[in-house]
Parts: C-alpha cells; structure tokens; sequence
C-alpha cells in the first residue's frame, strides 16, 4: 500500500478523551507497542538518521521512554541510561527539578551514567510542552554529554517543545504530530 509510516503510526495510537483530567487528549501508545509491524516501524525510524554513526548511550525517560529508548539503544548498539522520578536510582545521582503543569518534580540520573563528550541521544513517547525533555536534556548537558538528538513518536506541535530544545542546540525527530 502506499501507506505513510507516520499514517500507519497514527493508526496504531489510541486517544483517550478526558484522561488523566478533563479536558485532556491521552494519546496511548500502548497500542502501537502491542502492533508489532508498527512498534519495530516507530523504532526503525527513530534510528534511521544515525544508522553507522557511533552514539554512545540513549537516555530513555521514565516510564514510555525507557521501552522504546532500550529498543532504540539495542538497534543502534549503544548503552541505555535511564533517567528517572527522583528517589528511583540507587547509586549517585545528579539531579534537576522542573516546572509540571502544578507544582514542581525533580529527574535524576545517575553521576557515573554519562562520559564527558558522550554522544547521546535522548528518548521520550511524546513530547508536548517540552518542559520533561528540557530538563533531562539540561542533567546530560551538565554531566558533559553532548545532546546529538531528541527523539519521540509523538509531537504536540501546538504546545511548543521543539523549539524549547533547539534553543539547547538540539535537533528534534518526531514521527506523527496530532495538532
Ligand atoms: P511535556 O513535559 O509537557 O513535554 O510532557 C511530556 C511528558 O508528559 C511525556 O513523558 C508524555 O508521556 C506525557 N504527556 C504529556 N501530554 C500527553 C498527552 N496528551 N498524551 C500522552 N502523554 C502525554
């Protein structure tokens, strides 16, 4: 068929209406994971970009990111680092604390996880205002890794993250974008 991967990607997410609150549009990606052309689909596009090129480790961020970002790391053979809710991790731990919608959280990872110069590439299902992927990307800027790319299925288009990461000199890769 001359089905598009992003259509076919599309497809295979499920919207749920009002969730976790009102007024919310839950895009699922627990669907597209349990298809497996589309699962090994999302995953080959992902890499495709960085297919033969040397990444050191993918930081994938808890929890979607860490089942896609260990896929990614394995076909593109490279490490696996996950970045996690604080208190999660049991070695030393380097942390950030973010802005959510109400409130703050904080992310951590581990001191010893990232080399300075690693060429890493960070991991996500969605991204919507950017702010999650901002702050993991800032943790692996601090601990010297140098942020190739951040990579997720789905892009919020209208809630404005990918240029909060460019501003941080990162390239974004998004697969399907529900406006
Ligand atoms: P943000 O920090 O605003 O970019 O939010 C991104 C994080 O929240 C990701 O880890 C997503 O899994 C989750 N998220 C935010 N909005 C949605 C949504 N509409 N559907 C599914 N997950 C979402």
């Amino acid at each position: 068929t001359t089905e598009t991967v992003s259509e076919e990607l599309t497809a295979a997410i499920r919207t749920i209406v009002d969730y976790p609150k009102p007024g919310i549009l839950f895009r699922d990606i627990t669907t597209l994971l349990g298809n497996a052309r589309a699962f090994r689909r999302a995953v080959d596009a992902l890499v495709q970009p960085w297919a033969g090129s040397k990444v050191d480790q993918v930081a994938g961020i808890e929890a979607r990111g860490f089942i896609l970002g260990g896929a990614v790391a394995h076909q593109l053979s490279s490490g696996f680092v996950p970045i996690r809710k604080k208190g999660k991790l049991p070695h030393d731990t380097v942390r950030i604390a973010y802005s959510l919608e109400y409130g703050i959280d904080e992310m951590e990872m581990h001191k010893d996880a990232i080399r300075p110069g690693d060429k890493v590439i960070l991991v996500d299902d969605l991204i919507a205002t950017g702010g999650t992927a901002e702050a993991a990307t800032k943790l692996l800027q601090q601990m010297g890794a140098e942020v190739v790319s951040a990579c997720f299925i789905v892009d919020l288009p209208d809630l404005g993250g990918r240029a909060r990461l460019e501003a941080l000199g990162v390239p974004v890769r998004t697969l399907v974008d529900f406006p």
